[in-house]
């Protein structure tokens, strides 16, 4: 189903998380009220999935949430809605409370499991708090997404993939679908301050690809659903980054970094059998999957790409060719 963001950014935050400014990710100056979103909804042509993204959605007012709920009602038939919000902000109650609407996903801004990154980020709960958060959620039925994200100050790629492993074994056979972002270094953050004075210093786009690729490659062996890596590119967004590994194709790039890491897993030395909808992967961004491959195997890219069978979606073999 179609999308339909509405920003609400950092709205109702518990508190700032150091890395974060919403606004300028968002690039949303005026917070869209709930008779806002009724009007953009009732003239719709067909139903729509409504996402309230940005900002800390069940941290509203009882009554300012509900309004915002109610709205989506004026949206087609079959229209449902996701929102992200914090894990600070999901009880019991507050989940009842979302059971009459059409809730298609409930999105948690997780960051990370880790206690000690969680600290210095500021973002007020433990891990132990969230995973509880997260089961509850998963016990009431709802669908659930965690945000992740890599890079973050004190924080190792050991503990992303443990945070990993920690929410495969809390959500057992339950479907559950990732997010995962690279932290950048926004301009008026207090992120940006640490690393004007040294005290942080954020990942480059080549370590980044490495860690998202092979938590993208655990991830779906644990088996969880990726829905997104890398933030949505916008004009605010890349005025606002200072420092950081930004890049507009991050997701494709990781994407490949997965597929060279699921290869070399089934065949180090190949030759390796690829579904032809993959192609782009291995040749895109100068051959960037093909180089990897090369690299990781010890073969040269000449070697790697006479290795390389692609099949089309039935298994036909060479129904695509290397372009
Ligand atoms: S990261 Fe999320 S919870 Fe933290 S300030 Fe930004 S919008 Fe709010």
């Amino acid at each position: 189903m179609q999308r339909l963001p509405f920003f609400l950014p950092m709205v109702r935050c518990p508190r700032r998380c150091v890395y974060c400014d919403q606004g300028e990710i968002t690039g949303i100056g005026r917070i869209p009220s709930p008779e806002d979103v009724a009007r953009a909804l009732s003239s719709l042509d067909g139903p729509r999935e409504v996402c309230y993204f940005g900002g800390s959605f069940t941290c509203l007012p009882p009554d300012r949430r509900t309004a915002y709920l109610s709205a989506v009602l004026n949206a087609p038939k079959g229209s449902t809605v996701r929102f992200s919000t914090h894990p600070e902000c999901i009880t019991g109650q507050v989940l009842s409370e979302l059971a009459p609407y059409p809730v298609s996903m409930v999105e948690l801004g997780i960051s990370s499991l880790d206690d000690s990154v969680l600290a210095v980020c500021n973002r007020g709960y433990t891990g132990r708090l969230v995973l509880d958060t997260m089961a509850l959620v998963l016990a009431r039925k709802f669908a659930l997404c965690a945000q992740m994200m890599i890079g973050l100050p004190g924080q190792t790629e050991e503990s992303s993939r443990e945070d990993l492993r920690r929410m495969a074994a809390m959500k057992g056979a339950a479907p559950m679908t990732l997010r995962i972002y690279p932290c950048l270094v926004l301009e008026n953050t207090p992120l940006a301050r640490s690393h004007a004075s040294g005290s942080y210093s954020p990942l480059s786009v080549d370590e980044a690809v490495l860690w998202a690729g092979r938590l993208l490659h655990e991830a779906r062996h644990l088996g969880f659903a990726v829905q997104r890596i890398g933030l949505q590119e916008s004009e605010s967004l890349a005025r606002s980054v200072i420092a950081g590994p930004h890049h507009p194709a991050f997701g494709e790039l990781a994407a490949a970094e997965a597929l060279v890491w699921s290869l070399l897993e089934r065949n180090p030395e190949g030759p390796w059998s690829v579904d032809g909808t993959l192609v782009s992967q291995l040749t895109g961004h100068g051959k960037y999957g093909i180089r990897r491959l090369a690299e990781r195997s010890g073969l040269t890219v000449r070697a790697v790409e006479e290795r390389l069978v692609f099949t089309s979606a039935g298994g036909a073999k060479g129904a695509a060719a290397l372009p």
